[in-house]
């Protein structure tokens, strides 16, 4: 057959009976729009082969030894980090071997949320990560020395993230990886290399966040990968002191877009000022008993239920 040699690479078996053409293909790795586009053009060239008048293709996969699920959102500041690190921290309590890639060039605060400033070692080229809360960890903040402003642009910050990607992951079958806030080619590129098997968005409840938060939505279906759901960050405060309940940026918005757009709502978490400290001092409330704790162990198994019907 005269097909593309990348296409060749991929026929594990092919047999013609009686004019029906067989063909069983490996399209491990391949997003569903790529997949359907190589069924395509080996259907095309099967067919212009003399005798053949009907195609049998059987697509197969072999499974994925580890899931990366993809922490994003349309602008900072909205706690997706927050959220990465004690999904993570959660997942790795509930007897998951994790790992967290911190890709965020724009304010890696991976190794502050985990409370850890060890550096990774190299070993042939390749990073070990560090381990802190049970979760492997490996941050772009890990590469420059502390404080350091990150002007990364295009092919820089490309071969950067890329190191984290293809560290030692070892025996994890969890890959955690949050995303740089935003839309851009960073973030396409990130997405397109490493193939997350899907994304789960954070968002305040605010209108503006929202706009964002619907681009972000926008960049992983361009790029085929299933958005997972939302989790609304930030809403509602509960005094510490009198009790009352306010909402400052209103809530129930994110479950109102994901409602709108057709993508699950996954939960939400308030604005807390212990959440805050305890972030801040480097203490993930995953880790913890607190109500935080169950909050963050609830919202990772909806996370990872999710995930099942999304191909794990
Ligand atoms: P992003 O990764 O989206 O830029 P971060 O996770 O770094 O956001 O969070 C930004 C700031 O907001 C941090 O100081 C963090 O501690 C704080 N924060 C995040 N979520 C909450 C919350 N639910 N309540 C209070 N503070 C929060």
């Amino acid at each position: 057959m005269s097909v593309p040699s990348s296409d060749k690479s991929r026929i594990r078996s092919q047999k013609v009976t009686d004019g029906v053409a067989t063909l069983v293909v490996d399209a491990t790795g391949l997003s569903t729009g790529e997949r359907s586009a190589l069924e395509a053009r080996l259907r095309a060239s099967a067919l212009a082969e003399p005798g053949v008048r009907d195609v049998r293709i059987a697509l197969t996969a072999s499974k994925r030894g580890r899931t990366l699920i993809a922490i994003g959102s349309g602008k900072g500041g909205v706690g997706k980090s927050t959220l990465a690190a004690n999904l993570a921290v959660a997942m790795a309590r509930m007897g998951h071997r994790v790992g967290l890639i911190d890709a965020d060039i724009y304010g890696p605060s991976q190794p502050r949320l985990l409370g850890t400033s060890e550096r990774p070692e190299a070993k042939d080229k390749q990073l070990i990560p560090v381990k802190a809360h049970g979760v492997k960890l490996l941050s772009v903040g890990q590469l420059v020395s502390e404080g350091h402003a990150l002007a990364w642009r295009g092919p820089m910050a490309s071969g950067a993230l890329t190191q984290l990607v293809e560290g030692d992951w070892g025996d994890a079958d969890i890959l955690i990886i949050d995303l740089p806030p935003g839309t851009g080619d960073v973030q396409l590129s990130l997405i397109q290399k490493s193939r997350p098997v899907g994304a789960v968005i954070v968002s305040t409840p605010q209108d503006l966040s929202l706009i964002d938060a619907t681009r972000a939505i926008d960049l992983f279906r361009k790029t085929d990968v299933p958005v997972l759901g939302i989790i609304e960050n930030m809403a509602g405060y509960q005094c510490p002191h009198c009790g009352e309940a306010s909402d400052p940026f209103g809530s129930g918005g994110a479950e109102a877009a994901a409602a709108e757009l057709g993508i699950a709502f996954l939960g939400r978490l308030p604005l807390s000022a212990s959440l805050r400290v305890a972030s801040d001092a480097g203490e993930p409330p995953a880790a913890g008993d607190g109500p935080a704790a169950a909050a963050f162990a609830d919202l990772a198994r909806k996370v990872l239920a999710a995930v099942e019907p999304a191909g794990r």
